[in-house]
């Protein structure tokens, strides 16, 4: 991304209308004020430029959004106090009762329930399809098909949607698309080029404060803004912004040391007896490692391995020897961690209790990889 450092540096930061502090002002307020009655009348026209009430514009959220968008490459972005907001309100925003979402298999956990639990309450249908395969995308849309959902890389074992195929089909098709880039990050890949409409974004990961993003077109933004976004209320507290910010500078940074050092990792983890599969979306033996050489600059911290243990019993002393690696949901931080899904395993009403209870999702922090490696090394030890 050429402009990566300009974005960082001084997109949306008009520092003369803060002393010239060098890091953004929190402005810490619910209300703005009116000097006249015009003023009043004007600012109510467009709320979403305006400085009317925070839920709708506050100015240190907006210093977010400008870099956001311009990290995706789109005209404008919104930011949410999840991901989980984020993903409903751009979702609800494309659709109304009757229509049907076409959703890549096994997304995001709680995108599963938004559209198995919640909107199919309020007559919206949808069908799960494998997104290896755009003949399976196109084969589930119907005549009330209204949104194409995306997450590519998916979660779990990182299979990829040919985003170009995908959009010229929607096009053709006259669906909107979604993409959830959570995995990628604006670093890595940005969706927009390929022709997607709305992209969204769990900022609790690699931006590494608890927010949502939707990135999109100035209508697409504003129609959001005028219903899910004012009405939900689901809004960042610009204290909450102000660190995004601070931490968006390292992002790059951060995003190429876990990519360079999960590398390492499944290098060394692909040679050992004791792992069965690794799945990256670079690894050697990865039949859609072509495609994301394509639509991907790089992978980042994450990917899983299934490891030849026995029996569940096997799996759990594995984890109990992990000493330096955390057992934690989510990533995007310092920490590396390791996801054991034989913890899910068989547990009743949970959509992953059928994902192999022999798989680890790794996330790759910023430690030292080789200090790491000694971590698995001695933990992937167990009687032949
Ligand atoms: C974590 C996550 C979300 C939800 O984000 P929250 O900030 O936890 O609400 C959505 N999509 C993906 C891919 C995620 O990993």
């Amino acid at each position: 991304m050429e402009d990566l450092d300009h974005i960082l540096t001084h997109q949306g930061e008009a520092r003369k209308n803060y002393f010239n502090a060098m890091a953004p002002p929190i402005v810490q307020t619910s209300n703005f004020v009116f000097d006249t009655l015009d003023d009043f009348r004007a600012a109510f026209v467009d709320e979403l430029s305006a400085h009317v009430y925070t839920r709708g514009n506050n100015p240190t959220n907006k210093i977010l959004r400008e870099k956001l968008a311009a990290l995706e490459g789109t005209e404008d972005a919104l930011v949410f106090g999840s991901g989980a907001a984020a993903v409903a309100a751009a979702v609800i925003a494309c659709v109304q009762s009757g229509d049907h979402i076409v959703c890549v298999q096994s997304p995001y956990s709680w995108t599963y329930k938004l559209l198995t639990l919640f909107l199919a309450r309020f007559g919206v249908s949808h069908t799960f399809v494998d997104g290896r395969s755009v003949a399976a995308i196109e084969a589930a849309i119907q005549p009330n098909t209204k949104l194409l959902y995306l997450e590519s890389p998916s979660s779990i074992t990182f299979e990829l949607q040919d985003l170009a195929a995908c959009t010229a089909l929607a096009k053709e098709r006259n669906l909107l698309t979604a993409i959830d880039n959570s995995y990628a990050s604006p670093i890595f890949q940005q969706p927009s080029r390929w022709g997607i409409a709305l992209v969204i974004h769990s900022g609790t990961k690699y931006i590494a404060v608890v927010l949502g993003v939707v990135c999109a077109s100035k209508p697409l933004i504003q129609k959001i803004f005028n219903s899910e976004y004012m009405t939900l209320g689901a809004i960042l507290s610009p204290s909450d912004a102000f660190l995004a910010i601070r931490g968006l500078r390292t992002l790059r940074l951060r995003m190429e040391r876990s990519d360079t050092s999960a590398r390492y990792l499944i290098d060394r983890l692909a040679a050992h007896p004791r792992v069965e599969r690794v799945n990256y979306p670079f690894a050697s033996d990865n039949p859609q490692r072509a495609l994301a050489e394509r639509q991907m600059s790089g992978a980042g911290g994450l990917f899983s391995v299934q490891l030849k243990a026995r029996n569940i019993a096997e799996m759990e002393a594995f984890f109990h020897r992990l000493e330096r690696f955390l057992l934690a949901v989510s990533w995007g931080g310092y920490e590396s961690l390791a996801l054991p899904f034989c913890a899910f395993y068989n547990v009743p009403n949970r959509e992953d209790s059928t994902i192999p209870w022999n798989l680890v999702r790794f996330y790759i922090g910023l430690e030292d990889p080789e200090w790491l490696w000694k971590d698995l090394e001695r933990a992937l030890v167990w009687p032949a």
